[in-house]
């Protein structure tokens, strides 16, 4: 287990930007958060945006080996900006999104950098000399990484061991090394106290946000509060529910729009047919339908999204946008950023990039 001998390159952090390495390297540069809004490390910021934005879209961050010092420092950028939005779907979802990539880097790495790799989450790992394998590892360190793993191969009857060690592949070492490193990620991400970032920071945070509501469905979102907090409603919406639940007319946009809402953040479907019930034409196996259709549980069965903050303007349904309404573009991106606003809430001064 000769892994202490191993000296990670540059090139090395640059691919794996998790390990113990990487983050002495960034600590050593002594660089501080304010200093990523100067043209010097506006780049780095770039990358980290970019880093959290394939990662929504893609669930991978592509490597981009040629600027390696650009691409160490924005993995903790990165992670810094996805802390910053609060939101639990994006955190899932970067962790994912970088262990697939190491994933697919480890799978061809050399025998002797899986194993310090493998050193640096301290597993008890060894050469294996038995084909088809290539390792043999403590059965602790595989346990631990195999709890998620559905397929059947992964239980430990299923696999071949010795000596309290389980063989495996190069292939199977790097999954579940990609797993211990998805975990690695999570935990750092997981900060109880969200550093006072700067505005710069916060904005594009916000943005990222944005996108997420904007691509993936809102209903997997993991960032909207479990419960509906009718004081998270955007004016437009609050004012479309007031209409509603005192029986007053709303036009059909709005309708739509206050139907749409509401199923997005999870109302179900029964209340929101008691919403209108007060309406002098209401008819409740309409109703029902319309609901339910918008839900995506009739005809095409898809699920409809409140429309984007500019139709609505156009329409006359925003009413009184305020200040959050300034930094949004959808009704839900406001929701989701005020629903979590008590979270990002908890800070604490610290002006060191995080590492
Ligand atoms: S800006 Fe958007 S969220 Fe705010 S009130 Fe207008 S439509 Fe609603």
């Amino acid at each position: 287990m000769l892994t202490s001998l191993i000296k990670f390159t540059k090139s090395d952090l640059a691919r794996y930007p998790f390990l113990k390495e990487s983050a002495e390297y960034v600590k050593s540069l002594d660089i501080k958060v304010e200093d990523l809004q100067s043209p010097e490390f506006s780049r780095v910021l770039e990358r980290a945006r970019e880093r959290v934005e394939e990662a929504i879209l893609y669930t991978l961050v592509s490597r981009k080996l040629k600027h390696e010092e650009i691409e160490i420092l924005s993995f903790p950028v990165a992670i810094m900006l996805t802390v910053a939005t609060g939101n639990n779907f994006i955190k899932e979802r970067y962790a994912l999104a970088e262990a697939k990539q190491a994933y697919l880097d480890m799978k061809v790495e050399s025998k002797e950098k899986i194993m310090a790799i493998a050193g640096n989450f301290s597993w008890r790992i060894w050469l294996a000399s038995e084909a088809p394998y290539t390792f043999k590892i403590h059965f602790s360190d595989c346990l631990r990484n195999t709890v998620h793993l559905r397929d059947k191969k992964w239980k430990l009857v299923n696999r071949l061991m010795a000596g309290g060690t389980v063989y495996l592949t190069r292939s199977e070492t790097a999954r579940l090394l990609s797993e211990e490193v998805r975990r690695h990620i999570k935990r750092r991400l997981e900060a109880s106290e969200v550093p006072k970032l700067p505005q710069f920071i916060t904005d594009v945070a916000q943005k990222l946000s944005m996108l997420t509501v904007e691509k993936i469905g809102k209903s997997e979102l993991e960032g909207m509060p479990k419960t509906v907090k009718v004081e998270a409603f955007p004016p437009c919406v609050s004012a479309l529910y007031e209409a509603a639940s005192t029986g007053r007319h709303i036009s059909h946009i709005g309708r739509f729009t206050l139907t749409s809402f509401l199923v997005n953040i999870g109302m179900p479907i029964d209340a929101i047919i008691d919403l209108f019930r007060n309406s002098s034409d209401f008819n409740e196996r309409l109703t029902r339908y319309q609901v339910e259709h918008i839900a995506g549980e009739r005809g095409s069965r898809t699920k409809y999204n409140p429309p984007k903050c500019e139709l609505l303007k156009t329409h006359g349904v925003c009413t009184n946008p305020n200040g959050v309404c300034a930094k949004i573009n959808h009704p839900l991106a406001y929701y989701l950023r005020r629903g979590t606003a008590a979270k990002t809430g908890q800070r604490a001064t610290n002006n060191k990039m995080l590492n």
